[in-house]
């Protein structure tokens, strides 16, 4: 008996426009495309993404763009992991089809000063959180995703709940614009609860340590939910208590109604709980979030 061995490359493009073509040829072929955007760094979280997108899609293609629109801090957009040379050998392995990359002119071709790029206003679902810590940086992802549904066009994208608050502000996008659909996967951790994230590398082993004190605060609030909880001020609480640990600094340990997003934690019993939590430890900011009431 013959066995055949099939190896695929997968397809390196260096610009939105090169992606943007095949993308569009592939969709004349019949094909239904899967789209993972990502900054770079990839992990284990990432690559979920990527194995549910190859799964429900007959092609699947991914981004790498660190996008400087959306980080406040230039330092930490200096410092944020790159590492493209690892991310290749990853994703080709996942069985990605096309990964494409960009710069920031590539993305605005219209716009001779980068300074001046019109950033969209990530909308109801950016305010309060997120906004209130990293003012502009929900605006800047809006404004990169958007660029990132045009080129890739009619498509199915996967994003992770870990960023609850992006994949709220990127729906509402996806909605407006009529395409893509959008795919919200779960958050991959390490076995100590940790969220998988780019920045964790920059971690000590003292602050590692330290930032798993944030899973098991998401899992006091769920806790105290299945007690029958129901209060987003004493949830909140619950969450801080268990973070009052030298080293780690916490920006937000809040509760919210996913369904009826509010800038201010809600004021009357909860019907349904997503408890999110940012904070920093050392020089690194982490966040996660946890569904309290499924
Ligand atoms: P990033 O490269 O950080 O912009 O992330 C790219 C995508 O991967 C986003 O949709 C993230 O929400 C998702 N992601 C990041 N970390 C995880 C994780 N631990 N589990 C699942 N998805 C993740």
């Amino acid at each position: 008996m013959q066995h055949v061995i099939l190896i695929t490359e997968m397809l390196q493009l260096e610009s939105p426009i090169d992606a943007e073509r095949w993308c569009s040829d592939q969709r004349h072929r019949g094909e239904t495309l899967g789209f993972v955007p990502t900054m770079g760094a990839l992990h284990k979280g990432h690559l979920s993404l990527v194995t549910r997108a190859r799964a429900e899609n007959s092609v699947c293609c991914v981004s790498i763009f660190i996008n400087p629109l959306q980080f406040e801090d230039r330092r930490d957009y200096e410092t944020y992991p790159r590492d493209t040379g690892s991310d290749l050998v990853l994703l080709e392995a996942q069985g990605c089809d096309m990964v494409f990359m960009g710069n920031l002119k590539q993305f605005f071709p219209e716009v001779s000063d980068l300074s001046k790029i019109d950033i969209l206003p990530a909308g109801p679902h950016g305010l309060g959180l997120e906004e209130k810590f990293r003012p502009g940086h929900l605006d800047g992802v809006r404004t990169i995703v958007e660029r990132l549904f045009r080129t890739v066009g009619v498509s199915r994208v996967y994003f992770g709940e870990k960023d609850f608050q992006q994949t709220l502000v990127v729906s509402d996008l996806a909605r407006e614009m009529g395409y893509p659909s959008i795919v919200v996967c779960p958050t991959v951790r390490e076995d100590s609860g940790l969220a998988l994230s780019s920045r964790n590398v920059l971690l000590s082993q003292d602050d590692k340590s330290r930032a798993e004190q944030i899973y098991p605060a998401l899992l006091a609030a769920r806790d105290a939910w299945l007690s029958g909880e129901r209060t987003a001020g004493v949830l909140s609480a619950v969450m801080t208590d268990c973070l009052n640990h030298d080293g780690i600094v916490v920006e937000y340990a809040e509760v919210r109604d996913p369904a009826r997003w509010t800038a201010e934690p809600p004021q009357t019993p909860l019907l349904r709980a997503q408890a999110l939590i940012a904070a920093r430890v050392g020089s690194v900011r982490l966040i996660d979030n946890l569904r309290l009431d499924q």
